[in-house]
């Protein structure tokens, strides 16, 4: 449909700022890492967001990526207009497939608008383009959302839960100071056959209920935080079959530029700080990642061999 095509669906259309201006942290691009000796995916990225200040357009932002072995990536939508762009984006790059929702804390807002309804509507048929391999980021807030916004909350989770079930494709889940009703919710309802706790959050208490369920848990650069050692004993307890990583860009970079504007080109610091935490080669540990991922949202380009070991 014409309306949900931007003039220049992989570089123009929607650009949103990820920070205020006057803001005193370093905007200066950090270098390029070391490549990755295996590609792997950066499985929950918004680059709609600009940040620093050089402005990086998503294509220039997937060949840095590409250029130190991150595959591809999952576009990840928070309100109607940024899923529309990513599946438009997806549809247009092989390096990029996308996740559409309403995120947790806009539900309370379309609630007393009273357009929760039909936002849901127009999700669940965008659920359906065939490059939308995720309902999310879907889930509670608590930190942000107070008391009075829960019920909206709650009824745009378990909506969200539906549709990506109904489609058959995976659950992200964004979980902010709110393990216990996630769960919760997931039990009550029924999680999708993929379901996926995005910048995982939870500790060893909540990475053995993922165990139990299947659950996938996906590390972001809080990983590498010098103040998240919980976070860290909870990957050692993940089972390996289920660990993801994203960079959630251009929030949340990585160790040794935290505070820096993030872009999935930075996923190898990550990377690495998870490879040693569970004191595993990197190379063994990327193969795992790469093949973990595939296993939640199917192949990105099903034209190009699926990498490692693929026959000439
Ligand atoms: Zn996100």
């Amino acid at each position: 449909m014409s309306t949900d095509t931007p003039s220049d669906p992989v570089n123009g259309g929607l650009r949103k700022r990820a920070s205020e201006s006057g803001s005193k942290r370093d905007l200066t691009r950090p270098p390029a890492p070391e490549p990755l000796p295996i590609p792997v995916y950066d499985n929950h990225a918004h680059l709609e967001f600009e940040d620093g200040v050089d402005q990086l357009d998503p294509v220039d932002s997937l060949d840095r990526a590409e250029a130190v072995g991150i595959r591809g990536v999952v576009q990840v939508g928070t309100d109607l207009e940024t899923s529309r762009w990513g599946a438009t984006l997806a549809e247009h790059e092989p390096r990029v497939l996308a996740a559409v929702a309403l995120h947790p804390n806009e539900a309370p807002k379309l609630f007393e608008k009273g357009l929760l309804s039909s936002h849901l509507s127009e999700l669940s048929r965008l659920a359906a383009r065939p490059r939308v391999r995720a309902v999310g980021e879907t889930g509670l807030d608590f930190f942000r959302t107070g008391e009075d916004g829960r019920a909206a909350q709650i009824e745009s989770f378990e909506a969200h839960i539906d549709i990506a079930k109904a489609n058959g494709i995976a659950l992200q889940i964004h979980d902010r100071d709110a393990h216990d009703e996630v769960v919760a919710t997931l039990r009550r309802v029924g999680a999708p056959e993929r379901t996926v706790f995005h910048c995982f959050s939870g500790d060893a208490r909540l990475a053995r209920i993922c165990n139990e369920h299947g659950w996938y848990m996906s590390f972001s650069g809080t990983a590498t935080f010098k103040n998240a050692p919980a976070l860290r004993e909870a990957l050692t307890i993940a089972k390996p079959e289920l660990v993801l990583a994203e960079t959630d860009a251009p929030f949340l970079t990585p160790e040794p530029f935290r505070g820096r504007p993030n872009a999935p080109y930075l996923l190898p610091h990550t990377i690495r700080r998870m490879a040693e935490t569970v004191e595993e080669p990197l190379d063994a540990f990327c193969s795992r990642i790469a093949e973990n991922t595939e296993r939640v949202y199917g192949l990105w380009d099903p034209s190009a061999d699926s990498g490692a070991g693929a026959a000439a």
